[in-house]
């Protein structure tokens, strides 16, 4: 690796602590989220005679329910339809916030870097 100058370096420095601003100022854009996927159901009753035993288009519903992993265990929670554009909304804020520290854990990486980088030229 070429040895890069302390001001390139100083350079660096300053536009990754703007560019981590810019992203934990997304962070503060965020709604309400939670984790899981949003399941539509169509069921049959135990009603004898009713006509959803016979035909998957007459079940009954949607019912909508959350789904999603805790310790390991499938928890399904079933909401109320609707609410179902709520938790729409809430998974789709879970997906950008993971996405959001994924690309805030990246930067913060290479911004390390260029500090500890910085710290061996002035030592040197
Ligand atoms: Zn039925």
């Amino acid at each position: 690796m070429k040895p890069t100058s302390r001001t390139q370096l100083a350079k660096r420095i300053r536009s990754d602590a703007q560019r981590f601003a810019t992203l934990k100022h997304e962070l503060t854009a965020l709604d309400y989220f939670c984790k899981g996927t949003l399941l539509k159901r169509m069921m049959k009753c135990g009603k004898k005679g009713c006509a959803c035993q016979g035909s998957p288009a007459k079940r009954h519903g949607p019912y909508f329910e959350c789904t999603f992993k805790r310790d390991n265990k499938t928890v399904n929670v079933r909401l109320p339809t609707q609410a179902a554009p709520l938790y729409r909304n809430a998974i789709r804020q879970y997906r950008k916030l993971r996405k959001l520290l994924d690309r805030l854990e990246r930067h913060s990486r290479s911004a390390l870097a260029h500090l500890a980088e910085l710290q061996s030229v002035d030592r040197n």
